[in-house]
């Protein structure tokens, strides 16, 4: 089965920045990764750069990390899913944690995003994940299951679907580590509930080469989304390179 490795650059990165990383990454020998899909979710200014670097033969995966529910019209700021893939996005990152909490992100828009994204081919990444009181309350589980439910409410095909299950409490600078106990029963939860229905369930937060493979040996897990860890292009290699050795 394919294990799925990528990363959100989030708001970082020039134009120049992100040809450095796509060039390194394109000169890689890329044989090493076989039986990973790699992804990079570069800011929407630099997707057109990263896609032209690689160029339309590369194994890599773009995404982008937000797109508009609507296809066009008088929405200032924002992005459309067309648009992102006239840039090169083949996938669309829903959700996450950072979105819900500082740009009004609900699980409406994010219901909407997932249509508008399979609407045109692409495949939602969607973010689902707990904060830390519902954790240290026990209801982990009932937090992400209603997530995913609304996220995916009225597609009737769910298989060209990404889950990537994030508890907020595990990502960014502030975030604490997982361990695979942490997560086993929302796993085990997903995979019941979605496990044959959905194309992979990733998990994020906090991800680096210490706890990898710890993290993908927990039952359910089909792949890494990491943020801070890959935003080096040699961690983004050193991570391929961890797990397609496994
Ligand atoms: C994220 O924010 O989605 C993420 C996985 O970040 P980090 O790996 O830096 O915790």
């Amino acid at each position: 089965m394919t294990t799925w490795v990528g990363t959100s650059w989030k708001m970082n990165k020039t134009l120049a920045q992100a040809r450095d990383y796509a060039r390194t990454l394109a000169a890689t020998d890329q044989r090493r990764w076989r039986g990973i899909q790699p992804f990079i979710i570069p800011p929407a200014t630099a997707l057109s750069t990263v896609s032209e670097v690689l160029g339309p033969r590369s194994p890599i995966l773009l995404g982008a990390q937000n797109a508009h529910w609507e296809d066009a019209g008088a929405w200032t700021g924002e992005v459309s899913v067309p648009q992102v893939a006239d840039a090169g996005a083949q996938i669309v990152e829903i959700g996450h944690s950072e979105r819900r909490e500082f740009f009004a992100e609900t699980d409406e828009t994010v219901n909407l995003k997932v249509a508008a994204t399979l609407r045109h081919g692409l495949t939602p990444l969607v973010c689902v994940g707990e904060p830390a009181d519902v954790f240290a309350r026990g209801e982990s589980v009932a937090h992400v299951l209603r997530q995913v439910r609304a996220a995916l409410d009225g597609v009737r095909d769910t298989s060209g679907v990404l889950l990537a299950y994030e508890p907020v409490w595990a990502i960014g600078s502030g975030g604490r580590p997982a361990t695979p106990s942490d997560i086993g029963e929302v796993f085990a939860a997903l995979a019941t509930e979605w496990g044959g229905a959905v194309r992979g369930v990733l998990f994020g937060g906090s991800v680096d080469p210490s706890n990898a493979a710890a993290t993908l040996g927990v039952d359910g897990v089909h792949g890494l989304f990491v943020g801070r860890a890959a935003w080096d292009v040699e961690g983004f290699v050193g991570l391929l390179e961890l797990v397609a050795s496994r």
